[in-house]
This record gives C-alpha cells, sequence and structure tokens, in this order.
C-alpha cells in the first residue's frame, strides 16, 4: 500500500476512474513551479476496484462543473488543517461552455471562431449532450 503524506491545505481529487487521471490533471493546468502535486494512478480501491488518486497542496478552487464532465464519478475534498471541510461529488454538468467542441462541419461555431461552444446535457445516463446551435449530439462516453 502505497501511503502519500496529507496535506494541510488543498484538495483531494478521489475515486477518478481509473485512467482519467491524466485528463483531469491536464484540464487542471497546475502550475506545478508552484504547487506540490501527487498523482496515483490505479490504486487499489476496496469498493471500486482500480482508481485515480490527485492531490494537489494549497489550491481550493477548481472548475467542479468542467471535472464532472471529464468523470462525474470523480469525488472532490478540499482540505484545510490536515481535515476535510467539504466533499463534493462530481456530477455532469446541466451546461457546458467551451469544453466540448462541435464536429459539425455546418454548425454557426465551426464557421464562426468567436461562437461560444454551448452544450446541454440530455441524457445522464449515456452521458449525451446536445449542441445548442445545430441539435447534433455528442457522447461524452465516446469523447473518452
Ligand atoms: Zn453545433
Amino acid at each position: 500500500m502505497l501511503v502519500i503524506n496529507s496535506i494541510e491545505k488543498g484538495i483531494v481529487i478521489d475515486h477518478i476512474t481509473a485512467g482519467l487521471g491524466a485528463r483531469i490533471l491536464s484540464y487542471l493546468d497546475i502550475d506545478t513551479s508552484k504547487h506540490t502535486i501527487a498523482f496515483i494512478m490505479n490504486a487499489e480501491s476496496k469498493k471500486h476496484g482500480r482508481k485515480d488518486v490527485i492531490k494537489i497542496k494549497d489550491v481550493t478552487d477548481v472548475d467542479l462543473a468542467n471535472l464532472g464532465l471529464i468523470d462525474p464519478k470523480a469525488t472532490v475534498n478540499v482540505i484545510d488543517g490536515h481535515k476535510v471541510i467539504r466533499k463534493i461529488k462530481l456530477e455532469m454538468p446541466e451546461t457546458v461552455v467551451n469544453i466540448i467542441k462541435c464536429k459539425n462541419p455546418r454548425c454557426v461555431t465551426s464557421i464562426e471562431a468567436n461562437a461560444p461552444h454551448v452544450f446541454r446535457l440530455i441524457d445522464r445516463e449515456s452521458q449525451e449532450y446536445r449542441c445548442e446551435y445545430c441539435d447534433d449530439i455528442v457522447s461524452m462516453k465516446e469523447e473518452r
């Protein structure tokens, strides 16, 4: 069992679906010259099989909606004074802006460079989002 020292202040992203930790880490784009990061891949979890875990020192504000889009099964623990002060279960956001890109070449977002890419959740189970402009459907399951 791998033991990582607890952090005094920061966040622990736990129960990440094994294999998605790297995507979350690259999305967070943490400045590693300022922050200490522990990234544990394929940790054994009694309840959920394999998981990834990310601990980031001295960072407490992350975009939870976007993290929920990458992995709705993960949980975020906000740590202060070595204690968990907030535990957040991620979920798929209802609306996402400029994260998913529409692949329809006729869509206004493909033609106009400045048009925001707005998608709305239509099915939580199949993780499907619909483009606000052209009704094209993107499944996040396939995106992974
Ligand atoms: Zn579109």
